[in-house]
């Protein structure tokens, strides 16, 4: 089947109205979930060190607010655009329901490759970008934190910006904030921790033993490369690990510490890196090598039509958020791939960045061990839900989680007195 120019919000679309008729919803009981709720693009000119001026254009997408607050990352990427921040929006939406949190959904993003700027551009560019979206922002209202290209020191700029808007700290307005000025220890590393969770839970549930298993994961950025070190420090087998620039393959498994260390320097690129034994390998080979279990963990539109047919792993693990399209979802089924599918396996970040608000709020400050313990209750408890409807359904483990996303959100508005909020 030849895929049209990939656009992720009409694929979030094919899922959710596939499910939405999977749940016997009619049209008119789910149709807000189809349009976000609130779009804003802004301009954001930035003074470059050479004293040029230059405009980035960026987005902030309020997806729905059925559930509570709007919540979810800003990303800075040169592909980013209004689409991409939609289909985003809308997942953080069903990624908050699925493990039943009381937000809605939301995502910004700023045009931008990060790398081309010095860190006082970056640094002037979120501040500028932050009081663009100042009046849609909030502790209350919308609460972003970091996506890809982002991090707690940028989280940090705009807590501090949009406190100064106000005149005193709001360290609640955003997550993933360095723990010295309110962010929640084990932050950072929840989304892969949230993954790997998910990833062993799967492959006990279809009698996989998770040691023996091979391991190849696409991205070593926060997410990936935390998967990585978490899965390797229990005894797991990476055999294969990539990044923008290309992978790298060992049958035996790769020395994941190492490499690690070696893009710890951001010069260093997976194509440079050189280790005993250590075969080289383009995208396209990295996502059909041999392996059992295929963790995405880099961006959307990456399992297509083109490579899902050559795929070798039994199970897949999305850990970026939209990377496998309709078309190639379909092929996966048919081949009788398990997909778990991104909103319920990466929701590990968003689930720690609500009890860094709740720590916010309650001006307290929990112990890792309390964080660790809590998520993987909350996962797990969200792996069940989304299995129980699939098994109920008789379906996927995607169409289990958008039917218990939906499901969840629908009653919300309607407890509130209209479709989804509708006034
Ligand atoms: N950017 C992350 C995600 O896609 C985390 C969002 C958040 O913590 O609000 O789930």
């Amino acid at each position: 089947m030849k895929e049209q120019a990939y656009n992720p919000y009409e694929n979030m679309l094919h899922v959710l109205d596939e499910a939405a008729e999977k749940l016997g919803l009619q049209r008119s009981e789910y149709e807000t979930l189809r349009y976000p709720e609130r779009e804003l693009t802004v301009s954001i000119p930035v003074k470059m060190d050479n004293g040029e001026i230059r405009v980035f254009e960026g987005y902030r997408v309020q997806h729905n607010s059925a559930r509570g607050p709007y919540k979810g990352g800003i990303r800075y990427h040169q592909d980013s655009d209004l689409n991409e921040v939609k289909a985003l929006s809308a997942w953080m939406s069903f990624k908050c329901a699925v493990v039943n949190i009381p937000y809605g959904g939301a995502k910004g993003g700023v045009k931008v490759d990060p790398r081309e700027l010095s860190r006082e551009e970056l640094i002037r560019l979120t501040r500028r970008y932050t009081t663009r979206i100042l009046p849609v922002i909030g502790p209350d209202q919308d609460i972003p934190a970091p996506d890809v290209n982002t991090n707690g020191e940028v989280m940090g700029w705009i807590m501090d910006t949009y406190s100064m808007f106000k005149g005193h700290a709001v360290p609640g307005v955003v997550t993933g904030k360095p723990v010295e000025i309110g962010g929640s220890i084990g932050r950072t590393e929840a989304t892969g921790r949230g993954v790997t969770i998910i990833a062993l839970q799967c492959l006990e549930n279809m009698g996989m033993d998770p040691d023996t298993q091979a391991y190849a994961i696409q991205g070593m950025g926060n997410v990936g490369g935390t998967a990585a070190r978490i899965l390797y420090e229990s005894g797991k087998k990476i055999v294969a690990a990539g990044d923008y620039s290309g992978g790298v393959y060992k049958e035996d498994g790769l020395d994941i510490p190492q490499i690690s260390q070696y893009l710890s320097d951001k010069k260093n690129c997976l194509k440079n890196y050189q280790g005993e034994g250590v075969k080289h390998l383009t995208n396209d080979e990295l996502l059909t090598c041999k392996c059992d279990v295929l963790i995405p963990a880099a961006l959307e539109n990456q399992i297509t039509a083109d490579n899902a047919e050559r795929i070798q792993a039994k199970v897949i693990i999305e850990a970026a958020n939209g990377p496998t399209t309709v078309e190639a979802d379909k092929i996966l089924e048919r081949r009788g791939i398990v997909v778990v599918p991104d909103i319920l396996a990466n929701a590990g970040g968003v689930v720690v960045s609500y009890f860094e608000w709740v720590q916010n709020i309650q001006s307290m400050a929990w112990d890792l061990e309390e964080v660790n313990k809590t998520l993987k209750k909350i996962m797990l408890k969200a792996y069940n839900d989304v299995d129980a409807m699939a098994k109920e359904k008789n379906t996927t483990m995607r169409m289990g989680a958008y039917m218990v996303a939906i499901d969840r959100i629908v009653t919300a508005g309607k407890l509130r007195g209209g479709p989804i909020s509708m006034a």
